[in-house]
């Protein structure tokens, strides 16, 4: 017999989510934010600690995790480091009260896709993890001038006499550059196909040939890299 479905929703969301948490209120205040996004509450996993993260993971995929870096049996970023060595293509987004540039580097350079900071609300919290969840690299804007910062004084210190860069830029294309300037303001695959006027496959093929030639394994590393090294502003 035939039934009247529902109608789909809009678009389906990526799920389900891994919430690396170990601050009961920073809990709740993700689990709303998450159903203000649309997450039924059977698509949101909570961990309190490394070792219930890690159970949860062994049982299932999850589509994006959540992780805090300071939790009470380790460091949420040799998780993060361990995630994305199994799996380069799975979003992992850092919500953390720690913004110290040693934290966001080592936990970009582990493999986190973005970086927010706890102290900010929860609609800019509600759009960074929507960006994360469609592709994007979402990064404080404090941590992003952190990062500038630190990449401006690295550039300084090797056109200060120090050994000269590795001659990487050479071997991206005019092209490539383009399109991580495009990734660097946080544009989308799709954004960047229609900006472009390129087809979205040509886009990812692109993007995939930057993270090869940089030995990178994400946007915010490629953004990253393309930074220090001086090619992008
Ligand atoms: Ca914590």
């Amino acid at each position: 017999m035939t039934q009247a479905l529902p109608d789909p929703p809009e678009s389906v969301l990526p799920g389900p989510l891994l919430i690396v948490e170990d601050e009961a209120l920073t809990q709740r205040r993700l689990c709303a934010i998450l159903t203000g996004l649309g997450y039924q509450a059977e698509a949101m996993q909570f961990a309190g600690n490394l070792a219930e993260a890690r159970s949860l993971l062994a049982e299932q995929p999850f589509a994006m995790v959540l992780a805090d870096v300071g939790l009470p049996d380790g460091n949420g970023i040799d998780l993060i480091r361990e995630l994305s060595r199994r799996d380069p293509a799975l979003p992992i987004l850092v919500i953390s009260a720690w913004s110290t540039e040693q934290i966001i580097v080592t936990a970009l350079q582990a493999g986190a896709t973005g970086y927010l900071l706890k102290e900010r609300d929860d609609i800019e919290i509600a759009l960074s993890i929507r960006s994360a969840l469609r592709g994007g690299a979402p990064i404080d804007p404090f941590v992003a001038r952190r990062i500038l910062d630190l990449a401006g004084a690295g550039q300084a210190a090797r056109t200060g006499g120090g050994a000269p860069a590795a001659p990487l830029a050479s071997s991206l294309s005019p092209r490539e550059i383009e399109i991580l300037g495009l990734v660097g303001k946080g544009l989308t695959n799709r954004e960047i196909s229609e900006v472009l006027s390129l087809s979205r496959l040509t886009v990812e093929c692109h993007i995939k040939n930057i993270y090869k030639k940089l030995a990178v394994n994400s946007r915010t590393q490629a953004v990253f890299e393309a930074r220090t090294h001086g090619w992008l502003p």
